[in-house]
């Protein structure tokens, strides 16, 4: 789960890359944790580039994360 943090921030290097890579396939709780975690980061920018981001669009970010915590959750890595 580091490993994935490091991928999302572009500090892995290419071997390490490729394996996360390969487990993403294989792991479906990693897959929901490294979506939920692209989700925060694109919130993160997009509340930081404009005052606010379109409430709409923010409760379907908000929405979708909680989905995917609580299936992370449910399911067993
Ligand atoms: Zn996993």
């Amino acid at each position: 789960m580091d490993q994935i943090y490091a991928y999302l921030d572009g500090e892995l290097d290419r071997p390490s890359q490729e394996l996360l890579k390969q487990h993403l396939l294989e792991c479906p709780p990693c897959v929901g944790e490294y979506e939920r975690d692209l989700l925060l980061k694109s919130l993160l920018q997009r509340s930081c580039a404009c005052e606010e981001a379109p409430s709409e669009l923010r409760a379907q970010i908000l929405t979708r994360i909680s989905v995917t915590v609580t299936t992370v959750q449910v399911t067993d890595c």
